[in-house]
Formats: structure tokens, sequence, C-alpha cells
């Protein structure tokens, strides 16, 4: 079965890294696809964000890697996915997470939403808090693949990530 990992991630964290490759050990192949969001203001475009994610799977022969736009029901269904992958790290995910799975549910009764739980290691970490580390200067080298971290030291005009 195929599955899809769709989400902003801007940037890519270990977090999500970890929901990758535990995704990509348990299905045939996973597409990770990274949602063209005009109501979200990012960081980096959708082609920054493509490429780290393409520089951190390159280890998974059985990753993909796409933008899309639209409803993520649609785009799994272009992608052969039967199933959605998504992670959860607290409490505070769960209301809206469970929201979204069931209105993907109500849109597409044959595909199914699967929620790994995050590592503990990584239960803090977000692309948001990432970015403030980041902003004012602190090393988030234990957060990001070393990619990401030298995208986020050019972005925040540092000589190291
Ligand atoms: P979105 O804007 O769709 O929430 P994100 O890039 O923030 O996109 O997150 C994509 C998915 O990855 C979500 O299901 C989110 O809960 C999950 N996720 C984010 N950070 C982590 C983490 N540290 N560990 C596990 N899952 C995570």
């Amino acid at each position: 079965m195929q599955a899809l990992y769709p989400g902003s991630f801007d940037p890519l964290t270990l977090g999500h890294l970890d929901v990758i490759e535990r995704g990509a050990n348990l299905f045939q192949g996973l597409t990770v696809a990274v949602l063209r969001n005009p109501s979200k203001n990012p960081c980096f475009s959708v082609e920054q964000r493509l490429e780290q994610i393409r520089q951190a799977t390159s280890h998974l022969s059985n990753v993909q890697v796409a933008a899309f736009d639209g409803l993520t029901v649609d785009f799994a269904q272009r992608c052969g996915a039967g199933v959605i992958l998504r992670g959860l790290r607290a409490l505070s995910d769960f209301e809206y997470e469970l929201q979204i799975a069931h209105t993907n549910k109500s849109l597409a009764p044959q595909l199914e939403t699967l929620f790994l739980a995050t590592a503990t290691t990584h239960s803090f970490l977000s692309s948001s808090v990432v970015k403030e580390v980041a902003r004012f200067g602190g090393s988030v080298g234990h957060m990001v693949p070393t990619g990401v971290a030298e995208d986020l030291a050019r972005l925040f005009n540092q000589s190291s990530p």
C-alpha cells in the first residue's frame, strides 16, 4: 500500500524525518507532500522545502517528494495512496488532527488516516520552535537535518548553523 504524508514542512524537522523513516518501513511507498498554502506565510519557498526533504530522505529508496495544492484527499487519490500519514506529538495536536481526519473521511471514505506517535526525543519539536530558536542565533543542529540547519543559518544571516 502507498501512503501520503502531507504537511507544511516549513522547515523539515527531525520529528518529521522520524515519521517519514517509520512510514517508509510500514508502506511500500511513501509520498511526502508539501502543501502550497497561500494562507500561510512561509519562511522557505515550496522549492526550497522540496529540496530539503529530498536531501534528508535520499537514503530512503521508497520515498518520493512532491508539492500539491487543493484537497489532500484528491492528491492522495492522484498518488494512489490508501493512507494519509500524520504525526501526533501531544494532546494539543489531537483535536486539530482529529478534525482533519474526520473531514477527510467524510470526503473520501476509502482513505484511512494513520497517526504515528512522535519519538519522545522529538516530542518538543515543531517547525515554528526551530525558526524561533534559529532567528535568535540558537543552535538547531539537534532539531533539524544538516541541510536545513545550513539554510536556516543563511536565512537568518548567521555564519554557522
Ligand atoms: P501542518 O501545517 O499540516 O500541520 P506540519 O509540517 O506542521 O504541517 O506537520 C505535518 C505533520 O507532522 C503533522 O501531522 C504534525 O502533527 C506532524 N509533526 C510535526 N512535528 C512533529 C514531530 N516533532 N514529531 C512527530 N510528528 C510531527
